[in-house]
């Protein structure tokens, strides 16, 4: 899956070590410490020993590859990222998670005129100006193709501005 692909490619490298060392760090600590110090886990079988101490720090990797990920894909969707990775990493149960994936804001689309990641919404590209969404030729306001007039202002719109999709 080249889709699935290109999404790890968002989570910054710094993520991957550290959710690597902070799996490695609480296996260790629960095989070598917590394990062998609890009363009742110290007699389990050395194979479920080995699955608690190395499965359940599994979530360690996962989380800190999601909060790698919102930091990645807020900063290409031009989001305060700073602001996101905390709220991701902070609030428990993975709620700023979840937040950050219902309230991102749709990818940045290259300008046709520049090629430069304009972010949606845009009416012009602020690098070269190119319309990126035809507007009003009265109030300037941003239309839709195929609008007879424009919702702002009233003034009847051109039936198709003759512009290249
Ligand atoms: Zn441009
Ligand atoms: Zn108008």
């Amino acid at each position: 899956m080249s889709g699935f692909n290109k999404q790890l490619q968002v989570i910054p490298r710094i993520a991957w070590i550290l959710g690597v060392v902070a799996y490695l760090c609480l296996s260790i600590l629960l095989f070598a410490v917590a394990l062998p110090g609890d009363r009742h886990m110290s007699e389990w079988n050395p194979i479920g020993k080995i699955l608690f101490a190395f499965g359940i720090p599994l979530f360690m990797i996962v989380f800190v590859l999601l909060v790698g990920y919102v930091y990645g894909d807020a900063k290409r969707r031009g989001m305060p990222y700073v602001m996101w990775t905390l709220l991701a990493f902070f609030i428990p149960d993975g709620i700023g998670i979840i937040l950050y994936f219902i309230l991102r804001k749709p990818m940045p689309r290259p300008c046709p005129g520049c090629s430069q990641e304009v972010p949606s919404g845009f009416v012009f590209c602020p690098h070269c100006g190119t319309p990126l969404q035809p507007t009003c030729p009265s109030c300037g306001h941003a239309v839709e193709r195929g609008w007879a007039n424009c919702p702002s202002c009233g003034t009847k719109l051109p039936s198709q501005p003759g512009r290249a999709a």
